[in-house]
């Protein structure tokens, strides 16, 4: 079988860039793996980075973007998996060094696969996607550190993004008093109170452009999805003996922070990387994700759904920091 299907492909030849929906065959995917024909993918922060021309992310052209993907084993050699299986398949090389998500089928190693775990469907999971995989594993990580809803507020920055809202309706319905710290604090604060958030301030609230070393100590804990100086804004006001889960860079990949939060407060940082997550952990998360998620969240997280033939368009359109929450991409 050959079968031919379609898939985003985005194309680097010296001065000359495309992001367009071409015609496959099964032949063009890697060889080895699990046949999985997909039927959700979703948009992160770095599968629009992947469709700019210099978004620093891929390496290899031409090639199919798309870090998540959730689908159905179409065939596999691998005992672990069978047709018909559904499956979820996130991080790893998936749409960055291996071809990915944004296309009718994939062919994905054994060992990159997490079973769909009951209670969530194949749209359920691209509802999360990476982006709540991460707020997930945020949490998970300043929980194994001790904080816990009756040890004060926790601070989401990013919040009406696709991980800060996952992880403003996560953090609310383990039942923490959630501040949400967004730069459309006035459009989206309904929003942000629906998924759970006690607060919503603006991103100023945080950082008001000038890096101070220590100031007013007020958060207990943080899910950070921003990085760069209002990161290091945010560590000089963090409580004695906080805890930050430090998980993105949407506004840059600098810290020019001081060392006074650490030595003066201690104050922790705890570094979250979703790609190389163990598999253990991985299903781990997964499974809590299956047990917490409340589909009426979901849905209003993931509002946004649209065919392949609109990602040209919808990818870069995320990188202006101006959407809401998450959208998800119907494949099959
Ligand atoms: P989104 O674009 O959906 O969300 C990012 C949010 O950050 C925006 O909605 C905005 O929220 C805020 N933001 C954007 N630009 C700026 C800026 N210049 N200054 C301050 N805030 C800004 O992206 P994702 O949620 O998909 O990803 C968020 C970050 O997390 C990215 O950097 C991504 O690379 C990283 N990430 C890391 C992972 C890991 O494994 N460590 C996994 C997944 C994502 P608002 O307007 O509400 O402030």
């Amino acid at each position: 079988m050959n079968k031919s299907f379609h898939a985003l492909v985005v194309n680097k030849i010296e001065q000359s860039f495309s992001r367009r929906i071409e015609s496959l065959t099964l032949n063009d995917l890697p060889e080895a793996g699990v046949l999985i024909r997909v039927c959700y993918s979703g948009i992160n922060y770095k599968d629009s980075l992947a469709a700019i021309p210099n978004g620093h992310i891929l390496k290899n052209y031409p090639f199919v973007p798309g870090i998540d993907l959730s689908g159905i084993v179409v065939s596999s050699e691998d005992p672990r998996f069978k047709k018909d299986d559904p499956v979820i398949v996130t991080g790893y090389g998936l749409g960055v060094s291996h071809f990915g998500g944004f296309s009718e089928y994939a062919r994905i190693p054994a060992d990159w696969i997490v079973p769909l775990p009951s209670g969530l469907t194949l749209k359920e999971a691209m509802r999360i996607g990476t982006a709540g995989f991460t707020a997930a594993l945020s949490v998970f990580r300043l929980e194994q550190a001790g904080i816990a809803p009756d040890k004060g507020e926790v601070i989401v920055t990013g919040a009406s993004g696709g991980v800060g809202s996952h992880a403003v309706a996560l953090l609310s319905d383990l039942g923490y008093s959630v501040v949400a710290s967004s730069g459309k604090s006035a459009e989206a604060s309904s929003y942000l109170k629906m998924l759970g958030a006690q607060s919503v301030i603006a991103r100023e609230a945080v950082f008001d452009g000038t890096v101070k070393p220590l100031q007013k100590q007020q958060w207990t804990s943080a899910v950070d999805s921003v990085g760069g100086k209002p990161l290091a804004g945010l560590l000089g006001r963090m409580r004695y003996g906080g805890y930050v889960a430090a998980c993105g860079l949407a506004a840059g990949s600098e810290l020019p922070a001081t060392v006074f939060p650490f030595i003066l407060r201690g104050v922790n940082l705890l570094g979250i990387d979703s790609v190389s997550c163990p598999m253990e952990l991985r299903q781990v998360i997964w499974q809590r994700l299956a047990e917490l998620h409340k589909p009426e969240k979901l849905a209003a997280i993931a509002q946004k759904e649209i065919p392949l033939s609109q990602l040209p368009n919808a990818l870069p359109a995320l990188l202006s920091g101006k959407k809401i929450g998450r959208t998800i991409v119907i494949l099959n």
